[in-house]
């Protein structure tokens, strides 16, 4: 194979310098420090394959270890930023590496020194990518897809470097580092090259991801209570609606708390968020499974459940309304008492749309508010006779 080793290290110092300068960039708008641990990482490459450059000029210790040690510290900063993602302690006994790779290097001289070097370097790299990569496997939360590209590519690297320690324990391999000779060496300048782009892009893939992910979440939530807003009721209404069937009718209930305001007035409008928030937590508590539970805005919840029957929605508004004056009593005492009016309607035709089947539950719901309040008004349109 025709080869220029200067040529392909030429190109990686331009690659990694390029990847060290993007994710430093990407930093600067996201602010997460895993991505300023990788571009440090290959700022150190770029810095330790122009170091790489003299050994040409017979500069072999730093031409040939100082890059090396470079090598080993890139990954380690690899290693640190994934863990730093993943929210994973790090245990010190990483830091192991550098007492060890620098007692290897004062202590040249024994027959077969710079082959011994360069498996622990091998090893060491293999170690810290492996390692990466396990961190990054799937438990528990989702990491999103650029995480699992990220895992992948660490995983091949980190073997390829298992790989590249064999040759060099046969003997009688050839292994010039002094010039580049050797196909371990060569094939090594190659991946390097290629590893550099992949790991980039996919470190700034599992960030963005992530980043994509936050937004998403946090743009279906409200958030003071952190229940659904209306738009992700929207989205997921039409799910439960598709279940919704004679025998297995659906529900809404439409719920506003009773003179609010008196709680803001007395009691301060963070006394009202309190409330707001005792009350989604009530919500969330009593919720049957698969029901969805959602604040409209102001002073106003609405809950959407499949597979409902009377009996299950009269014991629900009950609990709600029970707890809620309880706890409205106990911590804002007001003039009126605070409680809460529901309306509520039984279907087992899906309906036209979530916006009429929420106007048919307000038209309860002020027959509710109409009525003296802190009562359910509810309408039972299924065929069912539970
Ligand atoms: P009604 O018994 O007829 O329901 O009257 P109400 O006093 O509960 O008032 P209404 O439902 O008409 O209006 C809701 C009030 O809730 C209006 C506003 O002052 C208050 N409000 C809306 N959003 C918030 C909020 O995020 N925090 C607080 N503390 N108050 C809010
Ligand atoms: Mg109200």
């Amino acid at each position: 194979m025709a080869f220029d080793a200067s040529t392909l290290l030429t190109l990686t110092i331009a690659l990694a310098a390029a990847s060290a300068l993007y994710l430093a960039v990407e930093w600067r708008s996201v602010r997460e420090s895993s991505l300023l641990c990788w571009s440090l990482g290959f700022a150190i490459i770029s810095i330790g394959s122009s170091l790489a450059l003299l050994r040409s000029s017979g500069y072999l210790f730093i031409g040939i270890w100082f890059a090396n040690g470079g090598l080993i510290t890139a990954h380690w900063l690899f290693l640190l930023g994934v863990a730093r993602f993943t929210e994973t302690r790090l245990s010190r006994a990483w830091l192991l590496a550098v007492p060890i790779w620098l007692g290897m290097l004062l202590l040249p001289g024994w027959p077969l020194w710079s082959k011994t070097l360069l498996v622990v370097q091998s090893l060491l790299i293999a170690l810290f990518t492996l390692q990466a990569s396990w961190l990054l496997r799937p438990h528990g939360k989702s990491l999103g897809v650029g995480a699992a590209q990220l895992r992948v590519i660490l995983l091949l690297h980190g073997l390829f470097y298992l790989c590249k320690t064999l040759p060099a324990l046969v003997s009688g391999t050839l292994i010039d580092l002094a010039a580049f000779r050797g196909l371990i060496i060569q094939v090594s300048l190659v991946e390097g090259a290629m590893a550099i782009m992949l790991i980039a892009l996919s470190m700034t893939g599992t960030v963005r991801n992530r980043r994509e992910e936050r937004i998403e979440r946090l743009a279906a939530r409200d958030p003071l209570t952190a229940l659904y807003n209306r738009r992700a009721l929207e989205v997921r209404a039409p799910h439960v609606f598709a279940t919704v069937a004679a025998g297995n009718p659906g529900a809404l209930l439409l719920i506003d708390i009773d003179h609010f305001k008196l709680v803001n007035d007395y009691h301060g409008h963070a006394a009202g968020d309190r409330l707001l928030v005792a009350l989604s937590e009530m919500i969330r508590a009593l919720l049957p499974e698969r029901a969805i539970a959602a604040r409209l805005g102001g002073d106003e919840f609405v809950i959407l459940l499949g597979g409902a029957s009377r009996g299950q929605i009269e014991a629900l508004a009950a609990a709600l309304r029970q707890q809620f004056q309880h706890a409205a009593a106990q911590t804002c005492a007001t003039p009126q008492a605070v409680t809460l009016s529901i309306g509520a309607n039984l279907f087992d035709r899906p309906p036209a749309s979530l916006a009429a089947l929420l106007e048919q539950g307000d038209v309860l719901l002020y027959a509710s508010k109409r009525s003296g309040r802190n009562s359910l008004q509810l309408v039972d349109g299924s065929r069912s006779t539970a």
